[in-house]
């Protein structure tokens, strides 16, 4: 039978820093994402939905199985978006336009971006999408829930869960999301807009 694995992270464990800590890298691939991956192999068995791909699962499942798909799903998403941090870190080409045209500006869509992630209460994820017409959109998503849910092509995730930012930041959630920014991998969010 299929079983799931943890996805290698695409950069040593220390690249981030100081954005992202070594320490908060490995609990968060190692630890939460491993356990996932372990508690979705588990759950599958007699399930009915050991043959469905992830992205099916996440789109057809309920319960435990849906919210540790989901998990595997955005946190793939998430660690595969990152490289070394670099000063005045901005999209370009096709990325940046449709930013421009649906937000206004970078700064603009930076803005709202980073306030949908402070004033999401609990555990989730702020999420920049493209509907089925190529427009971008931002929604937050409670715990595991996945754009794709909506029918939106997931292009770029912050965690908002604690654990995410716990060791480094604290309580200073709106501090951490203020520093991904330099450390997005616009390349790798462009390749993921299918048009
Ligand atoms: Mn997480």
């Amino acid at each position: 039978m299929k079983k799931f694995e943890l996805m290698a992270l695409p950069y040593a464990p220390e690249a981030l820093e100081p954005v992202i800590s070594r320490e908060t890298l490995s609990f968060h691939h190692g630890k939460h994402l491993a356990a996932y991956v372990n508690n979705l192999n588990t759950l599958l068995p007699g399930s009915g939905m050991e043959d469905l791909s992830l992205e099916e699962i996440v789109c057809k499942a309920t319960g435990g199985i849906q919210n540790n798909a989901g998990q595997i799903m955005n946190h793939e998403l998430y660690f595969g978006q990152f490289a070394a941090p670099k000063q005045d870190n901005v999209p370009s080409g096709k990325m940046a336009e449709a930013i421009a045209r649906d937000f206004g500006s970078f700064e603009a869509f930076k803005e709202e971006f980073q306030k949908k992630g402070a004033t999401l209460f609990g555990s989730g994820w702020v999420w920049l999408s493209a509907d089925k017409d190529g427009k971008l959109v931002i929604t937050q998503e409670a715990n595991a829930a996945n754009p794709i849910q909506k029918g939106l092509t997931p292009l770029l995730t912050f965690d908002v869960w604690e654990h995410a930012y716990y060791l480094d930041y604290q309580n200073r959630r709106p501090d951490h999301l203020a520093a991904l920014w330099q450390i997005i991998d616009w390349k790798v969010v462009e390749g993921r807009w299918k048009k």
